[in-house]
């Protein structure tokens, strides 16, 4: 069978380029192996946001004495949330089996594999069409080099999880590895990080990394500079054997990064190139080696983030059929949010990226308390970073950490993706009182 489009993976990047394309009359086929949506939806930004909002919940209870109220955090029910989180999800994904129906967009269920540049088989049947666009993301990793790894779960089975674990030892750098064991503090875990080196989040800008180490050791176990030797299971759970000793918990759970679907679609039967570590190349409008088969979303190696897969693939599908010639996605100045505990929010070169690209950098940098926080039995600081570049002080990065900040990124991102300057920011009067007034007024 023969269509205008074929999307291999009805994740963020899979389903929005057929949607979008079939917004313009295309014909469009999607191919799903798991769960429409893929991992936002049901294994990435959607449970883990929920699980963030908990946590939030229990924090919010937990200063509540600071504004006067008498009230206590007793019981969390795990299940309760489980069973809403998972209806919540399950709304989604009917939800879009629905969408995807309505708007006139074939789906079958199925693992597809390349058999050649420009078919698809699936389920035994072949398919061909004029564009064909890789998004099968990627899946978590468990080491293969370390004893009794396989004892330990990922974050695809965490959410999957019944019951609360008593203890839990998460083990990465990376922000899912932050996020979870962070989010599980906060819900009543014993919560043990392991990473590698002296801190986690080693590509973000050390000024809100340095304050988030601060909290990392207030309240959980961090254990920095790690090498993890072995997972041995006992009969009261499991043991990490680290370099620092023995550490049992109930549940050890792998975030050390992802591997990328493309080593299981067949790419061995085309010509299509394919780095080492999965990532397929491609060009500035996510063409591949090979002339009307695209990649975009995780696979490509940049910005592993959902609204960067949805953006390209839109983008996409508006040049192939929409008549917009020339549309693309530049990976730059695209913003993102750690929820850790309190979040970071980053847009923007780091300084030390700033400094290797321009000549003239300067930082303005303020940390204090909030209003809201110093009412609070823990209160916690913000800190904020603007870096600039020029004579005319051109925003190039902005950098913070402290309660609320992920939902103030989004308005800034805007401005320093419109090449706003410091005076720019100056000259925007304030909003009073808030804690983002401070990005307004620094000095
Ligand atoms: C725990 C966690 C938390 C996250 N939190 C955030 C967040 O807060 N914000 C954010 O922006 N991003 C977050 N992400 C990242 C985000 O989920 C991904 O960047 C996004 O889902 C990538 O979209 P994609 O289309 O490339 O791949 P996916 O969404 O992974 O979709 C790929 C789909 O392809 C399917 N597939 C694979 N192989 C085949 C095949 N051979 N045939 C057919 N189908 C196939 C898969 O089953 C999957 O459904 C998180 C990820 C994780 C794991």
């Amino acid at each position: 069978m023969k269509y205008d489009v074929i999307a291999l993976g009805a994740g963020s990047g899979g389903i929005s380029v057929v949607e979008r394309a079939v917004s313009y009359g295309a014909k469009c086929l999607v191919i799903e192996k798991g769960m429409v949506g893929g991992t936002c939806v049901n294994v990435g930004c959607v449970p883990k946001k929920i699980m963030w909002n908990a946590s939030h919940v229990a924090d919010t209870i937990r200063n509540a004495s600071g504004y006067g109220f008498d009230v206590e955090l007793k019981n969390f029910s795990w299940t309760t949330l489980k069973e809403k989180r998972d209806g919540y999800i399950g709304g989604i994904t009917n939800w879009y089996g629905g969408y995807i129906e309505s708007l006139g967009i074939d789906y079958v269920e199925g693992a597809a594999k390349f058999i050649d540049d420009h078919t698809i088989e699936v389920n035994g049947e072949r398919y061909t069409a004029n564009h064909i666009v890789i998004s099968t993301g990627g899946r978590p990793k468990i080491p293969t080099d370390v004893k009794g790894a396989e004892f330990g779960i990922t974050s695809d089975e965490f959410f999957a999880l019944e019951t609360q674990p008593k203890s839990v030892a998460v083990i990465g750098a990376g922000y899912i590895a932050v996020e979870i064991a962070q989010l599980m503090q906060g819900l009543g875990t014993e919560s043990h990080l392991f990473c590698r080196k002296e801190n986690v989040l080693r590509t973000f800008d050390h000024f809100v990394t340095d304050e988030l180490k601060l909290e990392l050791e207030k309240n959980l176990s961090f254990h920095t500079n790690s090498t993890i030797e072995a997972i041995e299971k006992t009969e009261n759970g499991l043991v990490v054997i680290s370099n620092h000793g023995r550490t049992e918990v109930d549940q050890v759970i792998w975030a050390i990064g992802r591997d990328l679907n493309t080593d299981n679609i067949g790419l061995e039967n085309t010509s299509i190139k394919v780095e080492a570590d999965g990532v397929i190349p491609v060009d500035q409008y996510q063409e591949t080696n090979v002339k009307g088969v695209f990649a975009l979303g995780d696979i490509i190696g940049e910005f592993p983030l959902t609204p960067v897969a949805i953006a390209a693939a839109r983008r996409l599908a508006d040049r192939l059929y929409g008549g917009k010639e020339g549309r693309y996605l530049p990976y730059e100045n695209i913003a993102s949010i750690v929820f850790s505990h309190p979040p970071i929010g980053t847009v923007g070169l780091t300084e030390v990226e700033a400094e290797a690209k321009y000549e003239k950098v300067k930082c303005y940098t303020t940390s204090f308390t909030s209003m809201y926080s110093s009412f609070t039995p823990h209160p916690v600081k913000t800190a904020m970073k603007l870096v600039v570049a020029g004579d005319d002080e051109k925003v190039v990065g902005v950098h913070m950490i402290g309660p609320q900040v992920d939902e103030m990124l989004q308005g800034f991102a805007v401005a320093v993706r419109m090449g706003a300057t410091k005076q720019d920011f100056d000259d925007t009067v304030a909003l009073h009182p808030t804690s983002a007034e401070e990005l307004v007024t620094m000095r």
